[in-house]
């Protein structure tokens, strides 16, 4: 069986081919250009692949209400030519194929549900912490929409004591992504986050952060699995910070085995490493194919 996939991110897009175990056979990559160039590139690809169905994880905001005319556009993005784009359109008139469609967290969380550290399970949320912070969320063995879809990214926090920083949330300045997104590491500190020292207090706070939204998405949710990845997730010391860090937050209040003594099997890495997102948009193909909603 063969599946396309297509990790489309903000500054990158990832094409790929795999089966239904979610292995990938092969895969190219390209800078996100306008959509009347990037698109293009995407359809190529695929031409000689003979791909039985095509899943699409993108970066958003996107219309994924399969009833409202905004299906399978990008929606209020700034990124310049993206907003109101018809992607999905754009490769339904190129591929005759059966498509699935989602954020790209909310692939990458489906993905870890179906192959990766949530596998068999009905629930997990994954985080995406890097030029921006994305939630994708997959709740009683369905990712979730409502009005829109999550925005994870965008809750608002409680301020370190010892912080400073305003935020580079352009529109809320120092919601979650404005405080602990890849930037936000930069700006505040002065140093790029791969070049700052394990033990310095910048990953303190950032865990500071991260925990209080986990803390949040575990008392509204309660999945079963809390999956963390991105470029700023690379500084593995950034785990235990954050596994204590929860703990204080919910202070023994509730009761599972997994939160009271597991965090270090409930709080962790994506089991599909820097696949998640492409792989997690295989699964979305696969589904597709199957007809499964999910
Ligand atoms: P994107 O979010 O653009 O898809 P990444 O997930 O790689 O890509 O995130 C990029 C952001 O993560 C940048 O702000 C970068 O500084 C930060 N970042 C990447 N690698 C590391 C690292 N090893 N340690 C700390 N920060 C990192
Ligand atoms: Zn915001």
């Amino acid at each position: 069986m063969r599946i396309g996939a297509v990790e489309a991110g903000g500054t990158k897009f990832v094409c790929g081919v795999g089966n239904e175990e979610g292995v990938i056979e092969d895969r190219i990559s390209f800078p996100t250009g306008m959509p009347e160039t990037t698109l293009p590139q995407v359809i190529e690809y695929f031409k000689d692949k003979q791909v039985e169905a095509i899943g699409i994880g993108s970066f958003g905001p996107l219309g994924v209400d399969k009833n409202s005319p905004n299906y399978g556009h990008v929606t209020t993005t700034p990124k310049p030519g993206w907003n109101g784009y018809d992607f999905l359109g754009a490769m339904k008139a190129a591929y005759d194929v059966p498509f699935g469609w989602d954020t790209d967290v909310n692939a990458a969380a489906y993905g870890e549900a179906i192959w990766g550290a949530a596998k068999g399970m009905n629930s997990c949320v994954y985080y995406t912490v890097g030029t921006g912070i994305g939630v994708g969320v997959y709740s009683q063995g369905r990712l979730v929409h409502g009005l829109v879809h999550p925005e994870g990214g965008h809750v608002l926090t409680r301020r370190h004591p010892n912080d400073s920083y305003v935020g580079f949330c352009p529109y809320h300045n120092d919601c979650l992504e404005g405080m602990a997104a890849g930037p936000a590491i930069e700006k505040r500190w002065q140093i790029k986050g791969s070049d700052i020292p394990k033990d310095h207090a910048a990953w303190e706070m950032e865990a500071f952060y991260l925990a209080q939204s986990i803390s949040n998405t575990l008392l509204v949710i309660s999945p079963e699995k809390i999956v963390l990845g991105g470029g700023v997730m690379k500084q593995e010391q950034l785990f235990p910070l954050i596994r204590a860090e929860v703990r204080k937050n919910l202070n023994g209040y509730v009761s599972a085995k997994e939160l009271l003594d597991g965090l270090d099997d409930y709080i962790v890495a994506p089991g599909l490493g820097d696949n998640a997102g492409l792989a997690g948009s295989l699964a979305l193909g696969l589904a597709a194919l199957r007809n499964q909603e999910v």
